[in-house]
């Protein structure tokens, strides 16, 4: 059963920390109307060394280029890395954290009214922190290949991460649920493997990992990235290029990743089983993942941003 998230009471809009029950856009906004935000999430840490964002640099580049691919210019002109980092940095020390959470960073399209178009139009950059729950089971989950397509890059780009095209995601989601499954794999219209509704996928053949390319219509998953370069140091062979269905039910291993998927097992997709029941090089990722993310790990400093 579906359970509310917890949502920390300070939130960053328009410039300042205000209440995050105060922290609304407009009803005429192009931000409702047409889904026209662009967004991400990432773990913010807490331990005792203090307060980290992971990987706040390639968060805020993805956010600039998905501006820059939907035309909405006013976010580069406004904003640059340091004062995106102090945002950051002021609503995590309003909200008394206690254990790592997710802080979703969202563009909004705040002009009224505007008609469809993006240039030029008022934005506004809204911050939250939430409870850094898992999307999909940790142990074993459970898939199906999704009624509904990717939406191709040549209708809207999956690399901008676009709020109204979530709604291919939602439909998606909804319909492996109603199936009884965790969530599902989307295709692309010729029937490739692109990604979960929310997470990119990997697949395990003997030592050599295999995931879609840039061009199978997959958001750049910056999880996707890290596990690229971490399997790399564990002298893990990574070949990214177009995969099929069937390739996946006879892999070894599959796993999902991604902020809110972490790293997590692919066990059955369509009522197969997938390997021989033991996951080792996913479960050996997955725990260096949890290293690297947490910031416990000695690989990879860079990926820690100070945020207290
Ligand atoms: N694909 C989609 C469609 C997603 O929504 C996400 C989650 N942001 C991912 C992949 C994984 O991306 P990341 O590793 O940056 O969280």
């Amino acid at each position: 059963m579906y359970e509310m998230t917890y949502i920390y009471p300070k939130s960053f809009f328009d410039g300042e920390i205000i209440p995050f029950s105060n922290a609304n856009v407009s009803i005429a906004s192009s931000a409702v109307l047409y889904g026209l935000s662009v967004y991400t999430v990432l773990p913010i840490t807490v331990n005792t060394a203090g307060k980290f964002g992971f990987r706040l640099d390639a968060h805020f580049e993805r956010l600039i280029n998905s501006c820059q691919i939907i035309g909405l210019d006013r976010f580069a002109k406004d904003w640059d890395f340091a004062r995106f980092k102090n945002a950051l940095t002021e609503v995590v020390k309003a909200n008394d954290l206690q254990k790592t959470v997710f802080a979703r960073i969202t563009i909004h399209g705040t002009e009224l009214v505007p008609g469809t178009r993006a240039k030029g139009i008022e934005i506004k950059l809204s911050i939250f922190l939430y409870d850094a729950n898992p999307i999909i089971p940790q142990t074993g989950a459970r898939v199906k290949t999704s009624v509904w397509r990717r939406i191709p890059d040549y209708c809207i780009p999956s690399r901008a991460k676009v709020n109204g095209a979530y709604v291919n995601s939602v439909l998606a989601k909804q319909d492996a649920l109603d199936s009884g499954f965790d969530d599902c794999i989307f295709l692309d219209a010729e029937g490739h493997v692109c990604e979960l509704s929310a997470a990119n996928i990997f697949l395990v053949k003997g030592n050599t990992l295999h995931t879609p390319d840039r061009s199978s219509d997959i958001l750049e998953g910056i999880n996707r990235d890290t596990l690229i370069q971490l399997a790399k140091e564990l002298s893990l062979e990574v070949v990214e290029r177009k995969i099929d269905l069937t390739e996946l039910y006879t892999a070894k291993e599959v796993f999902a990743c991604g902020t809110s998927a972490f790293v997590a097992p692919i066990t059955e997709i369509d009522g197969r089983h997938i390997g021989n029941g033991s996951y080792p090089i996913t479960e050996k990722l997955k725990a260096s993942h949890e290293k690297i993310l947490t910031g416990t790990s000695e690989d990879f400093p860079q990926f820690q941003t100070r945020l207290d």
